[in-house]
């Protein structure tokens, strides 16, 4: 595998109606160029924090708020991918929901409201004829986790359940609704299903609603 650094991309080759190749170079210029299969794409995992930092917000990874969205302006909050809230993970989160929650609790505070019901972070994508969803932040690996992958009663049909410590922190799913909303219902009650049973395709799901 090689790594080309310090170049950008300057274009796309196209054969046939499919991408066949990546120029390389500094947006003017473009140096080589290398043929392709297949183009990953990866988009939106720095935070742009020099606005933030030019209105004399903390910033690092992120802006920096409290559990209530709140900068260190008062009269200033933060939501969204670009946010790195106090108590809610200890990273970014990157997600539709994540976006729209924050939305709604500013929202409900400024307002006197109700404020939303608390959930287990989420993110779903559908990927052609897949349906990817995930519950709970997915732990970096480390000999302290332990992953389980459990088919499920759908041909093709599949979730993860990783667990940190024996404590149940996610729950990933491909064509399982009904393991990642059991899941997630898990998460949110703070319960840590056996592993043993997680791993048993026999053991019924449903008992743990
Ligand atoms: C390719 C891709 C696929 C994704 N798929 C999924 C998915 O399937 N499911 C899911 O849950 N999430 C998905 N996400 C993530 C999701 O889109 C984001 O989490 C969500 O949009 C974040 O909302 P936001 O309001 O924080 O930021 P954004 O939606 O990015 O909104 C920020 C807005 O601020 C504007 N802006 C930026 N700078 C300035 C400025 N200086 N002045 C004025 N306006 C400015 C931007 O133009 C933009 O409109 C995906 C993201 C990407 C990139």
């Amino acid at each position: 595998m090689t790594i080309h650094k310090g170049c950008g991309v300057s274009g796309l080759s196209v054969t046939d109606g499919a991408i066949s190749g990546v120029q390389l170079g500094d947006g003017s210029n473009v140096r080589s160029e290398m043929s392709c299969d297949i183009l990953l794409v990866g988009i939106g995992v720095l935070p742009e924090i020099a606005l933030a930092e030019a209105a004399g917000l903390d910033a690092g990874n992120g802006i920096l708020t409290d559990y209530h969205y709140q900068t260190n302006d008062a009269d200033i909050y933060a939501i969204g991918d670009n946010v790195l809230a106090e108590g809610r993970g200890d990273v970014r989160i990157e997600s539709i929901h994540n976006a729209q929650y924050g939305a709604h609790y500013i929202a409900a505070r400024f307002t006197d409201s109700a404020l939303p019901q608390e959930e287990a972070p989420w993110f779903w994508s559908d990927q052609y004829d897949r349906k990817l969803q995930s519950a709970g932040l997915v732990p970096a690996p480390s000999e302290d986790v332990v992953q389980i992958s459990r088919t499920g009663r759908k041909e093709g049909s599949l979730s993860v359940w990783s667990y940190h410590r024996g404590v149940l922190r996610s729950v990933e799913s491909i064509n399982d609704p009904q393991a990642y909303i059991i899941g997630k219902g898990c998460l949110e009650k703070g319960l840590s299903p056996a592993m043993d049973d997680i791993a048993n395709p026999a053991f019924e799901l449903k008992s743990l609603r």
